[in-house]
């Protein structure tokens, strides 16, 4: 689970819990071993591409295997994808004065659209701006010359005098800030905007007081750029019930979690470094998963096929079940629907309610949802085919999803989310009810796709104006891509549509999510300005009011 906000829809009347039956403690025992396993410090938190969660799809590999589902990832049961970490400072970068090495990331750093190069030596001097040398430029009087225009991009700047220095034979351009005035440069992993022509250096001031005190002094410099992509590996791991059956239902849960925080989507951010288990986020779902695959190879019901998908960098940003539907191991056009389980563990045994998302992705849900069973939980349905966790991809291939989800608490992307807070008879509530909603579907035959309204999952709280665009955190490129907008915002007015490319806002150009951020930050609550966006091969641009 990603994000926070959800809002419900409808209240449906109260059942009871029944008594256990045998094979009802036995679920609940299997299901305490799971969690207990993938939820224990010993997996690190299971973050995507760490060796904690290379042990979590051994234990769900094995699992599936002992159930008899068949591999269906695309080695054995593994489906591996690359996580872009985006781009990192390279040990091979270099920043010296008069023999004294500067460090890297804190005395310099070489812009993250700075081209990679060779040891660029020179003597020169900070006030000196000739050809054929590495340049200096100070900042410092753009900054206060552009101090009461709200609307100042010092990094647009910075390109024009890349420019001109590229122009007049510049080998390289070290900017620096004299001034008191912030200039927020910084290095962006998720840059994705075009190489500049030279390398490009940026040199704190600290840095700068101490190594070229003076800027009529001629210096002897030494220059490289040298910047990598970093990539990890994780990987989904993908089981399969083949019944012959013209359609397929599938059901996911995530599996992977934050690990020590390293990614900053942990709650706590006080720089401490705790291992988060996720014994609810989503251990608990994974369990579930397992055991569901249990009961449907038991099950006596044939009419679809069942694919079981472990996701793994849902946490950060849905990137398993993005990477599965953009590579599906079976016919996505035969998918009849998609169940998805993400934090089913904390049913709250005072309010005893369950909230089933993805209500209204199908006029058939309300038919086959309800059921006549006892349930021992109220449902609360929420329409949205979208939200913060793994449906969203199936929903954006218009497949039908259902979502279960026992509600946030306060150990939520928290390092307390353990196995012994966990309602373990709650999650066999929640897997019983699961089947029969199987079950009572089976009658049904494929299932026709509704759109509903986008869920709106962004940190918009933070900024006074949103665009009201759902971004693809998955995407490297240029820009921001839209992977939705939501119903009546100002981008779905603006003639905005999921799949475009974001790439200026009035005079600013958006290379990455954050620059995107930054920029929107410029803007107040009723002010208007043009969009830029790629569409295909197509560059358009929308008047847009915030
Ligand atoms: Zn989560």
């Amino acid at each position: 689970m990603r994000i926070l906000l959800l809002f419900f829809v409808f209240l449906s009347p109260a059942t009871y819990a029944q008594k256990l039956s045998k094979s009802d403690r036995a679920i609940v025992a299997d299901l305490k071993t799971h969690v207990g396993y993938l939820a224990d410090d010993k997996l690190e938190g299971r973050r995507a591409g760490s060796p904690g969660e290379k042990q979590a799809i051994g234990y769900i590999s094995a699992q599936f295997q002992s159930i008899g589902l068949s591999p269906k990832g695309t080695a054995g049961f593994g489906q591996p994808f690359e996580i872009n970490e985006g781009k990192q400072i390279q040990s091979g970068s270099v920043f010296i004065v008069n023999g004294h090495e500067l460090k890297a990331g804190t005395d310099y750093f070489p812009l993250s659209y700075s081209p990679n190069s060779s040891v660029i030596e020179a003597v020169v001097s900070p006030s000196l701006a000739e050809g054929g040398q590495p340049w200096f430029k100070d900042l410092g009087d753009i900054l206060i010359n552009n101090k009461d225009n709200p609307h100042f991009d010092v990094s647009a700047q910075m390109r024009t005098e890349i420019k001109n220095a590229t122009d007049k034979g510049a080998k390289a351009i070290v900017f620096f800030n004299t001034s008191n005035l912030p200039d927020g440069i910084r290095f962006d992993a998720r840059d994705g905007s075009e190489k500049a022509s030279i390398p490009v250096f940026y040199l704190s001031s600290a840095a700068r007081t101490k190594f070229l005190p003076d800027p009529a002094t001629a210096y002897d410099v030494k220059l490289k750029s040298d910047i990598g992509v970093k990539q990890r590996t994780a990987s989904n791991v993908v089981g399969y019930i083949d019944n012959g059956a013209a359609t397929t239902i599938i059901f996911g849960a995530h599996f992977d979690h934050l690990g020590y925080g390293e990614d900053g989507n942990s709650m706590i951010r006080d720089g401490s470094r705790n291992i988060h288990n996720g014994a609810d986020d989503n251990a608990s779902g994974t369990a579930a998963l397992i055991e569901l695959a249990k009961l449907m190879k038991k099950s006596k019901s044939k009419q679809n096929n069942y694919l079981f998908i472990a996701f793994s960098g849902e946490e950060l940003g849905l990137f398993g079940s993005k990477y599965f539907v953009d590579h599906p191991t079976i016919e996505l056009k035969a998918v009849n629907f998609m169940v998805n389980m993400d934090m089913v563990g904390r049913l709250s045994d005072s309010s005893k309610t369950v909230t089933v998302g993805g209500f209204g992705t199908s006029p058939s849900w309300a038919s086959i949802v309800t059921t006549n069973k006892k349930t021992g939980f109220h449902v609360k349905y929420d329409s949205s085919g979208t939200g913060p966790s793994d449906h969203t991809s199936f929903y954006r291939k218009d497949i039908p999803v259902l979502f279960f989800f026992t509600g946030l608490h306060s150990d939520y992307h928290k390092p307390s989310d353990d196995a012994d807070k966990i309602n373990y008879t709650g999650e066999l509530l929640i897997i019983k009810y699961i089947s029969t909603v199987v079950d009572n579907s089976k009658s049904a035959g494929k299932l026709a796709f509704t759109k509903t309204r986008e869920q709106q999952t962004g940190t918009s709280a933070r900024f006074t104006v949103s665009m009201g665009i759902m971004p693809d955190y998955t995407f490297s490129g240029a820009g921001v891509r839209v992977d939705g907008v939501s119903e009546g915002r100002a981008a779905q007015k603006a003639g905005l549509k999921a799949g475009d490319i974001v790439t200026q806002l009035g005079e600013h150009k958006v290379t990455s999510l954050e620059s995107y951020m930054q920029t929107l930050s410029k803007f107040k609550k009723g002010d208007s300005t043009k969009v830029t966006v790629k569409r295909g091969q197509e560059e358009l641009s929308f008047d847009i009011v915030f």
